[in-house]
């Protein structure tokens, strides 16, 4: 795996070091990770680095191409290794959960602008926004759901992945 690791960064152009073998790694087990879960990861690993070190990483791998960089409006951004595929991301505006979802035409752009205006098109960033189905569950907003009314703490739960502690953007008791 680490030798695989590093022939990648090689081919890559990328110089191997500790750290970057690291964060790569990071990355590929927690998709979608912020840098600070990136750093937390790669320093349970290899002991001490700067926040500043992980950065440069994730940087330097996400210029080479090796891992791709989703910046979200109102959150961190996040980092993973699924690259090259057009794959879009739903987003869960209430706990920040984000996850996979294949393009449905597959490739670059997948959307047609009304009027180019002139310029040549290579990507339409595609974010879904909306609830995922723990959030839909435990505070359903349609009259007429039927489904069990738990009271809703007001601070934001952790269910599963990533770093749902800074979804705080958006208020957790705004309804349409
Ligand atoms: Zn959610
Ligand atoms: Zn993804
Ligand atoms: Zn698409």
């Amino acid at each position: 795996m680490d030798r695989d690791s590093a022939d990648l960064l090689r081919r890559h152009g990328v110089q191997v070091t500790a750290q970057r073998l690291a964060v790569l790694a990071a990355v590929s087990a927690r998709p979608h990770a912020t840098a600070d879960d990136v750093a937390k990861v790669v320093r349970n690993e290899i002991g001490v680095i700067s926040r500043q070190a992980v950065y440069d990483a994730l940087g330097l791998l996400a210029d080479k191409g090796l891992i791709r960089r989703i910046q979200p409006a109102g959150s961190p951004a996040r980092y993973e290794n699924r690259t090259g595929d057009n794959h879009h991301h739903l987003i869960c505006r209430r706990c920040g959960r984000m996850v996979d979802v294949d393009c449905a035409v597959g490739v670059a752009p997948c959307l047609t602008p009304a009027d180019d205006a002139g310029y040549a098109i290579d990507e339409a960033e595609v974010i879904y926004w909306g609830r995922c189905p723990e959030c839909l569950a435990r505070t359903p907003d349609r009259s007429g759901t039927a489904e069990e009314t738990v009271p809703v703490p007001r601070v934001l739960r952790t269910s599963d992945d990533s770093d749902t502690d800074r979804a705080t953007a958006h208020d957790p008791t705004d309804q349409p």
